[in-house]
């Protein structure tokens, strides 16, 4: 999808809001809205004039039912903000410094961080890799890096899709590891990171983000890629970036509601290839 056809497509962005990009559908008439104009409903997010409409349309009792709705809804569920990102920032932060305590610090590094020769005893480490850092620049890069993309693209994909754009990124980059260095460690959420890059650029390069100040973030974490002695690892980068930009393509082409389970099978087959790339990379390399 080229920009032009993207922006020029009114699909793609609020209908409240023609200037914002988002890719979250009101349950009722299934067009686009942004976080400001969601309403969380026991199923799904609905729009205001839904919402104005399913009131109207309600019994007495039920409206009364639809005006204690707000009061019952969790509070996550209609957050807007990018909690996902702050979610993982903070989880990776933590576990950094963590990992800075001596004597339990080498055992946490030790059970995260991933590499494909035990890819089959312990598959928790494709994922649980991205949580551990080989030095305060490495998680820096990273945790900025994801916080400046994070917080446009969660609230324009909507939390689970983000989430899942993130993870499946970090499967990408585990099994082309698994395949171009088998038995190396490695460590880092720099895979991930370039996940979110590769569907940032296949869905649409001006999601309100700071793209120089990313382009910056992530030249940086190039650099201290190939510094000596560093445990991350490219193949990692560019199995996220190439993962990323898959699951982007994804999201961008199963927008419509009735789409929608055509798009989680989608995701899931992605990861079960790339957990079934690793296993088997693993597998052929050290039987
Ligand atoms: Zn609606
Ligand atoms: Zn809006």
């Amino acid at each position: 999808m080229t920009d032009a056809a993207f922006r020029s497509n009114s699909d793609n962005f609020c209908y409240r809001h023609p200037d914002r990009q988002s890719f979250v559908l009101c349950q009722r008439c299934t067009r686009t809205i942004c976080p400001e104009c969601m309403t969380q409903m026991p199923v799904g997010v609905i729009c205001p004039e839904c919402l104005a409409a399913q009131r109207q349309a309600a019994g007495e009792a039920q409206r009364q039912n639809i005006a204690r709705m707000p009061r019952r809804r969790s509070r996550l569920a209609t957050d807007t903000r990018p909690l996902a990102t702050y979610t993982l920032v903070g989880i990776t932060v933590l576990l950094y410094l963590v990992t800075l305590i001596p004597s339990i610090g080498g055992v946490v590094e030790y059970f995260l961080a991933f590499n494909s020769a035990l890819a089959v005893v312990q598959p928790w480490r494709m994922l649980t890799v991205v949580f551990v850092h080989a030095s305060i620049f490495h998680v820096g890069l990273n945790m900025l890096a994801l916080w400046a993309i994070g917080r446009s693209l969660e609230p324009l994909l909507g939390r689970s899709r983000f989430l899942a754009l993130y993870a499946l990124s970090a499967l990408g980059g585990s099994a082309l590891v698994a395949l171009l260095a088998p038995g190396s460690w490695v460590v880092g959420a720099s895979g991930a990171v370039w996940g979110l890059l590769g569907a940032m650029l296949v869905i649409g390069r001006h999601i309100g983000a700071n793209v120089t100040a990313i382009a910056v973030l992530l030249g940086l974490n190039l650099v201290f890629t190939f510094l000596p002695g560093s445990n991350i690892s490219w193949q990692a980068h560019i199995g996220g970036g190439l993962v990323g930009a898959l699951v982007g393509l994804i999201f961008a082409r199963t927008r419509k509601i009735r789409q929608r389970r055509t798009q989680i099978w989608l995701l899931i087959a992605t990861g079960v290839a790339l957990v079934a790339i690793t296993v088997a990379a693993s597998l052929v390399f050290f039987g």
